[in-house]
């Protein structure tokens, strides 16, 4: 793979074409594939499809693959643990890399005081365990989540997800005893304020009307926030959102779940996404990165919360051994350099992107922080219309270009390589989107 780009046959290629067709025969069609990339190998950000076509990735398989395409350090320690034991399951019995993983992590969470870990296999596992473990605990039953979130897909982290739609149609009644309230959206403020002035005031609507006039706040058990929304489309809270939020939740003793299960694991050029903006939490979710790729979702809490007794929850694969082993190289390689090297190329990375606004006027917004970077795209500055087709478009052109993408929310472009991804890579990147934005103009 020396040539990066480099695309030999038109795309989807005819080996490509089989798969997808067979695919269709018989896998579920629930799945949201917007362009036709079948993965033959990877390594680092660079990815190869089945027809030798190869693609710089700025998806990491929805912000997973953090070290990098099969990081060799990392495919090492699961084939040590694989040659060992696969399964024993950590609900029955005990192995030593699920107690080294939540030591690891008790180290790094951003959780005041002595942390416990319970191990699921997602990161919708984690949140229900987040819900199961604030109601257990706290003995209240509501919950209070945020419009644009998107905290998973099974029946209780669904009922806290408010992103799009089409994810909660036809699935109804969801879980009840749940409250949303409007997001720090600031390019898209929900009270009409700037960033810079204000004091978080969209929180009002949580302050003053869901706890004044839908439910008491001691009935309330948790506030699920995620410190950057990911799928609701990459948006970064000013920071005094945060603080009055946690200020809140110590008010009423309703406790913080932090869901960092995109946002963790380094993407941020921060360990954990809330160290930007000093907060701390009761309960973190983690998954997607925190195995390289391997199926892992962990929900950590403070241990006086953790206060649940055996047979209250517990999960057959969760904290599988190998994805064990595959955790302790991520961390240790995050720690070692990756979530500096974030920041740095981050930064780089969003100054690029905003030298493009002068050119195209398509571009609205530019924003995200580390390696979560997000592009929102308008039909006009002033009105802000929302350029959801042309987006899906430019989606389109940068995979005939040889850049993988994803959309996030109903109008912004996502960008979450892998972490190991050089500037060198970033400057494609940036070739490819500014060649792909000038075949897209907006309202078409
Ligand atoms: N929470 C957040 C913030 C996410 O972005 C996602 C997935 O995109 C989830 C939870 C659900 O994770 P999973 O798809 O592993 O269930």
């Amino acid at each position: 793979m020396t040539k990066v780009p480099d695309l030999k046959t038109t795309l989807p290629g005819p080996n490509a074409r089989a798969i997808i067709e067979r695919d269709r025969q018989s896998v579920s069609p629930s799945y949201t594939r917007t362009y036709p990339f079948v993965m033959a190998r990877g390594r680092g950000a660079v990815v190869e499809d089945v027809d030798g076509n190869v693609f710089l990735d700025c998806t990491a398989g929805i912000a997973v693959a953090a070290t990098g395409h099969s990081h060799p350090e990392v495919v090492r320690a699961i084939t040590e643990q694989a040659g060992k034991f696969l399964h024993m399951s950590g609900t029955d019995f005990y192995y030593e890399p699920q107690v080294a993983v939540a030591e690891e992590v008790a180290k790094i969470v951003p959780i005041r005081g002595s942390v416990s870990s319970f191990f699921a296999n997602s990161g919708t596992e984690a949140n229900e365990a987040a819900i199961k473990l604030a109601r257990h605990h706290s003995k209240r039953f509501h919950l209070i989540a945020f419009l644009g979130s998107f905290h998973g897909r099974t029946l209780g982290s669904l009922a806290l997800t408010a992103s799009k739609v089409v994810q909660r149609r036809g699935f109804g009644p969801m879980m009840p005893g749940v409250f949303h309230a409007p997001y720090a959206t600031c390019y898209r403020c929900p009270v009409g304020l700037k960033p810079d002035s204000c004091q978080a005031e969209c929180l009002g609507f949580l302050e003053d009307q869901i706890l004044v006039q839908l439910v008491s706040p001691d009935d309330v058990a948790a506030v699920i926030v995620e410190p950057i929304q990911g799928e609701g489309g990459y948006i970064v809270p000013a920071p005094q959102f945060h603080q009055r939020l946690r200020a809140l939740t110590e008010k009423h003793g309703m406790l913080l779940i932090v869901d960092e299960v995109q946002s963790g694991m380094g993407r941020t050029g921060k360990m954990f996404a809330c160290e930007h903006f000093g907060i701390d939490a009761d309960i973190v979710t983690i998954a997607k990165a925190i195995a390289s790729g391997l199926p892992l979702g962990i929900m950590s809490a403070r241990s006086d919360v953790m206060t649940w007794t055996p047979g209250t929850h517990a999960s057959t694969f969760g904290g599988n051994p190998v994805s064990c082993a595959a955790a302790l190289t991520t961390i240790r390689l995050l720690r070692d350099g990756l979530v500096k090297h974030a920041e740095e190329v981050g930064g780089y990375f969003l100054d690029r992107l905003r030298g493009l606004m002068d050119r195209y006027p398509l571009i609205g917004d530019v924003r995200g922080r580390g390696l979560m970077v997000g592009v929102e795209l308008v039909r006009n500055r002033q009105t802000k219309e929302r350029a959801t087709t042309e987006r899906d478009r430019l989606v389109g052109e940068m995979f005939k270009r040889g850049v993988l993408v994803l959309g996030a929310g109903p109008n912004a472009l996502r960008f979450s390589p892998p972490l190991v991804i050089s500037k060198a890579e970033i400057d494609t990147v940036v070739d490819v989107f500014d060649q792909a934005l000038r075949t897209v103009e907006p309202g078409t």
